[in-house]
This record gives structure tokens, sequence and C-alpha cells, in this order.
């Protein structure tokens, strides 16, 4: 006999992560006998940042069905091509993460191969002059990737920065439309089953009990649920990823629409610019042990492009990740299960990689520990895989002129990233995982923009003559420049598609 299926599922949070989870949840299970009721409250609110995104969340709208333009224009949306990273390195740097790769490989040999030998000998352009998003970035101009593989175009891809409140009223009305009855008002107890330890109930303040067999733990950095009820433990990581603070408030857009995120470096942690349609987002993400809320404050106020038209927001945060993401019948997702800061905009996409997870492993009233075991494992991965990357950024650099960049350039790190960076700066070689959130163009984008450059080249890569090389790259370069010119400027483009707000 088949096991019993779940019938009853509630969500507790309506933040990103708890509409993202409803919107998702009411698609894909569409048809089958399941309730879900999602809680959240408006006097508590959400967290109110989390603006840009990487582009797997293209893949997530599109599997619900989501027209783009209208998406963009109803959530203020624009393009984004990458992250420009500022003073990282060394003071004055300057480099782009983009979505996409630098050239391509040459006789078998990646691109950064034959780029790091040619720096060697000749010396020559840095390597974002071979990568079409990085000069439609800097030029602020946009189009779509081709699908022709022989296209330059078809080199990149994209992502959003949108509006996080809009976009959570955006799967809202999606999920609402499609069965999911939404309960105002503060949980104020969670009743567990004296056997099994399990969630039976959560109490909420206008007297209301909402019981379950699954719940979904969405409540942000409380985890109401997973913390608060099961105690499931959380591992820290603040001596790898030592901010944590934020101060941001939004500011009117000055200048041309740019498509990328900016992070700026400051004295003790760096400051995001997001530019949205009709704003842009602005934060300072800090370490409290070197810098007063009150000096992050004014640093960041003193940086904005325009008059700020909001309060500031105060965010505090510790870096790192619950021991167990699934424990018993709570799953984690969103704040709730981890935070790695927000530096390369990567806490979407873990949800939207939970919620994947969650409906790879859907459990049954059997509550196999296998399921559980697995999708915590696999979670786990990822979250450390995220987490290196990120260090990454703030270990390899040459500052030395605050105490903050003399701790992070000097502090232990991760074997596993030891790794990684001792195989890329002896020979390139990007060790990287298959179904990781970032490929291998993500990683030497970062090493190079933060100075690990390879000592040695594949030795596969010698037997093509320099003038050749050299040859292909001046025509790679003048084609990338050519065809980013090319393109309609990104204000443009986002009128000429309809996705204006
Ligand atoms: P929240 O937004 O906090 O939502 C929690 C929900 O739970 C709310 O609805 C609340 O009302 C409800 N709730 C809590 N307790 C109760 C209770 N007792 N009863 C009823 N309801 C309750 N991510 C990115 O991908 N890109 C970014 O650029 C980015 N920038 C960030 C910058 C900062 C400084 C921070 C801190 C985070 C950033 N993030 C970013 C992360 C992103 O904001 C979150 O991942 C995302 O907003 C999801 O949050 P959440 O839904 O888990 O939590």
């Amino acid at each position: 006999m088949p096991n019993r299926p779940i019938e009853n599922i509630v969500i507790v949070g309506g933040g990103t992560a708890g509409w993202m989870t409803a919107a998702a949840l009411s698609h894909m299970l569409s048809g089958q006998k399941y309730a879900i009721h999602l809680v959240e409250s408006e006097e508590i609110g959400t967290v109110g940042v989390g603006e840009a995104t990487v582009p797997h969340i293209r893949f997530f709208n599109q599997k619900l069905g989501f027209d783009e333009a209208d998406f963009m224009a109803k959530t203020k949306a624009t393009f984004k091509l990458g992250i420009e990273f500022c003073n990282w390195a060394r003071a004055g740097d300057s480099y782009i993460h983009p979505f996409g790769a630098f050239g391509e490989s040459i006789g078998g040999v990646a691109f950064h191969q034959h780029w790091a030998r040619m720096q060697r000998a000749s010396g020559g352009h840095p390597i974002e002059d071979y990568s079409l998003p990085v000069m439609a970035a800097r030029a602020c101009r946009f189009a779509y990737p081709a699908e022709d593989p022989d296209s330059l175009l078809s080199t990149y891809s994209y992502a959003f920065q949108f509006d996080a409140g809009l976009y959570a009223k955006y799967l809202r009305a999606y999920a609402e439309e499609r069965g999911v009855k939404r309960h105002e008002g503060k949980i104020i107890d969670v009743a567990l089953e004296s056997e099994s330890g399990f969630v039976q109930s959560v109490q909420m303040d206008n007297g209301t009990s909402l019981s379950a067999d699954l719940f979904v733990d969405c409540s942000g950095f409380r985890g109401l649920l997973i913390e608060g009820a099961l105690q499931s433990g959380y591992e820290n990581w603040q001596h790898w990823l030592p901010c944590d603070r934020a101060v941001a408030v939004p500011c009117a857009t000055a200048g041309p629409l740019t498509p990328y995120t900016r992070a700026t470096a400051q004295d003790a942690g760096w400051i995001w610019r997001i530019p949205l349609q009709h704003r842009v987002g602005n934060g300072h993400v800090y370490c409290s042990n070197y810098i007063s809320d009150d000096v992050a404050a004014a640093t960041l106020v003193d940086q904005l492009e325009s008059a700020p038209l909001a309060k500031l927001n105060q965010l505090r945060f510790v870096t790192g990740k619950r021991r167990k993401q699934w424990s018993k019948n709570v799953v984690a997702i969103g704040l709730s299960a981890g935070f790695l800061e927000p530096l390369e905009s990567t806490s979407i996409h873990l949800i939207q990689l939970a919620i994947g997870r969650l409906l790879e492993f859907f459990p049954d009233q059997s509550w196999d520990p296998a399921l559980a075991s697995e999708y915590n494992r696999l979670m786990d991965l990822e979250y450390e895989r995220v987490r290196d990357f990120l260090i990454l950024h703030y270990h390899a650099t040459e500052r030395d002129d605050t105490p903050f960049w003399n701790y992070v350039r000097t502090m232990p790190i991760p074997d596993s990233l030891t790794h990684k960076i001792n195989m890329f700066r002896e020979r390139g070689v990007v060790v990287n995982y298959r179904d990781g959130m970032f490929l291998d163009a993500s990683w030497i984008a970062v090493y190079l923009g933060q100075r690990v450059i390879p000592q040695n080249n594949d030795p596969l890569g010698e037997a093509i003559p320099e003038a050749d090389l050299q040859a292909k790259f001046d025509r790679l370069r003048s084609d990338c420049h050519i065809a980013a010119q090319g393109l309609a400027t990104h204000a443009d483009f986002i009128r000429q598609i309809g996705a204006h707000a």
C-alpha cells in the first residue's frame, strides 16, 4: 500500500522566501490534494532588502510561466549583466564579474590560460576587454543573448535587479490565484507532538491555530520553527565572513541606467548600489568590530548619488547556516536556513535551490529520514561552495590600510578554498564542482579581479605561436567593442520590450 501523502502545508512567513515557496508549491503541486496556508505578520514585516539576483531566477520565473516584460514592469526591474567590484584587491581597482565567459578556448586550452601567458610575455589588455557582457555593462547597453552559438551575443546570460517588496506582491497574487490561503497575524506559540517532537500546529495571536503535516519555515533570521521550536543549531561562519550589520536606504537615480550591481569596498566592509527603474537601492555592509553604526550610516549617506528617499533600514545578521535545514517535519527556506551576506546576490538563488530540492525529495507521511538527510547534505554543499566564493573576495586582497582588511587578508580560510586558490595561482586550474551555482567563468573573473594571477600556464597551449594568439585576441577585443556599441541603451531596451513601469 502506498504511504499516505502530505495534505496540509503551512508556510510560516511572507517575505521573498515565503511567497516564492508558496508560488512554486501551488504551481508544482496543482491538481493534487494539497492545502497550502501562509502566515505573515505586517507588524513584524520583512527584511526589506534583497534586490539583486543571479541568472537562475529567470528559470524560476519561466517555470511559473511569468511573462518577463510584465514581471519587470510590475517589479520595476532592470537587467543585470554582472557585478562591478571597486577597490577590492587594491584601492583604485575595478573589475566586473560578468554573467558570461571571457573568450573561448583556443586549441582546446581555456582562454584565460592563453591570456595569462600573453600577460607574462608582453602585458596587454585586461581580460574584461574580451567579454561582451563587461563591455556592454560599461557602456550601459543591453540585448537579449542570442541562441546561435556562433554569435558573440550567445556568450552571456543575465539576471534582474528588482524591488523585492513588489516581487513578493507579484508572487502573492500568483499563489493566491492558485489557492494558497494567506493568514495575517503573529504566531505566538508552536505546539510539538509529544512522542515524535514534530511540529503539530502554530498558534496565532488572533486565536487561530493552524495544524499541518509539513511546515516550511520562512520566518527570516528568527527561524521561528527550525530554531525556536526544534533547536536545529547554527554553524557560525563569522570568523570567515565577519560582516555582521548593514544599513540600507534608497535614493533617486542620477545618471544613466546601469545594467549591473556595484559593490565598492570600504574601510570595514562594502557598499552596494542596485539600480532599479524608479530608484537606486544602496546599502553598507560592515563589521561592527571595526566601525560604529553611526559612522557606517554616515559613510553610506555621504556616498549616495542623491538625497535619501526613506529612513535608514538597520539590519543585523550572523553569517552561517542552520546545522539542519530540514529537521523532522520542518524545512527552513530563506534567511531562516542561513545567511552568507549579500556580496554576490546569492540568497534568492539559495531560496530557489531549496524549493527545487524540497520538490525533488518531497516527503510523504512515512517521513523517510533518508530524504531529509540527502536534502541537508546537498544544501550544506551548496552553502559551503558559496561561502568559499565569498571569502575569496575578502581574502585575496593586497589591502593593508585598515584593521578590517588586515584581518580578512591574514585570517585562516577553509582548506577547500586554500586548495582552490593554490591550483589557480600555480597553473590557472579552476577547481569547481558540477551543478554548483558559480561556473568556472565566475571563479576566473574573481580570481583575476582580486589579482590572483596564474604563475604558470597550461603547457598544451604553448604550441600556439604568440603572434597567432595576439591576432585572435585583437579580433575578439574589437568584435566585443563593436558588438557592445551596436546595442540599445539599457533604458531604451527596457522601453522597447514594454517592460517599463
Ligand atoms: P524575511 O523577509 O525576514 O521574511 C520573514 C517573514 O516571516 C515576514 O513575512 C514576517 O512577517 C514573517 N514572520 C516572522 N516571524 C513571524 C511570526 N512570529 N508570526 C508571523 N509571521 C512571522 N538576497 C539576494 O538574493 N540579493 C540581494 O541583493 C540581497 N541583499 C541583501 C542585503 C542584506 C543586508 C540582507 C540582510 C539580505 C539580503 N539578501 C539578498 C537576502 C534577502 O533579503 C533574503 O534572502 C530574502 O529577502 C528572503 O528573506 P526571508 O523571506 O527569508 O525573510
